[in-house]
């Protein structure tokens, strides 16, 4: 049983694909997909000893270790080119860390792979070094589960980098044009978390004029997209 997360996740992966689980722990994504026959192949990569043994138990107990390759390594590094991977999944960390994963490991993409990505935090980072680095976003999503609210992405390759307005960087281009429940709570809580800063920065001595710029330019934007 899958978390409504992962399964979010999952949905964006297509039938029949070989793919990547980059960050896997237990695998528990590519053991689902598998099971549902929705991908012939996976590789479960770890970087951390623990989880990278999860995994191995985890495709073990299901019997899919000929469908399933644990592998233990830093990110996209641990693919190899007749793994012949067409979409790579990194869910469940943060974006800042999503973005290095994806720069230390430039090597080893063909730029044909599709990328589902499922930031925890710096949904916005992400979304600026996508575009910086030629990858368009053609499906984003945001869901509350278990009391946490999450993004995910699908991005693809395209010619040119190219640069993100303000709004679809900070929101997401998908997100912004239809709204949901999810992402209206996000951004609520998210204006009252900065107003209680900008708060105490109005009592504090040497107030960093730029952090509050910064805020306050934020909280222009929240208030413009909650309208
Ligand atoms: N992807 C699963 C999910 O979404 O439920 C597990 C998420 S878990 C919170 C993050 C996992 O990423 C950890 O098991 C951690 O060891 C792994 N990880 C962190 N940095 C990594 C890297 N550079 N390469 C591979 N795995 C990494």
């Amino acid at each position: 049983h899958l978390s409504k997360r992962l399964a979010a996740v999952a949905a964006y992966v297509p039938v029949n694909s070989r793919m990547a689980d980059i960050g896997s722990d237990h695998a528990y994504l590519p053991v689902y997909l598998a099971k549902r026959q929705q991908i012939s192949y996976a590789v479960a990569g770890e970087v951390v000893d623990g989880p990278f043994e999860n995994a191995k138990t985890e495709i073990a107990n299901q019997n899919l270790t000929e469908r399933i390759d644990a592998r233990l390594g830093d990110g996209v590094t641990v693919l190899k080119p007749d793994d012949n991977i067409d979409t790579i999944v990194i869910a469940g960390m943060g974006g800042t860390l999503i973005s290095d994963i994806l720069e230390r490991g430039w090597q080893q993409l063909t730029g044909n792979e599709l990328l589902v990505l499922q930031p925890n935090v710096g949904e916005y980072h992400l979304r600026k070094w996508l575009a910086a680095h030629a990858y368009q976003i053609t499906a984003e999503q945001i869901l509350k589960d278990d009391g946490h609210i999450y993004e995910i992405m699908v991005a693809h390759k395209v010619k040119e980098p190219f640069s993100l307005n303000e709004l679809d960087a900070r929101f997401g281009h998908f997100l912004l044009a239809k709204p949901n429940a999810a992402f209206v709570e996000k951004w609520q809580h998210e204006q009252q978390r900065n107003a209680h800063v900008l708060a105490s920065l109005n009592h504090a001595a040497n107030v960093p004029v730029a952090k509050q710029q910064e805020l306050q330019h934020e909280q222009q934007l929240i208030e413009e997209v909650l309208q």
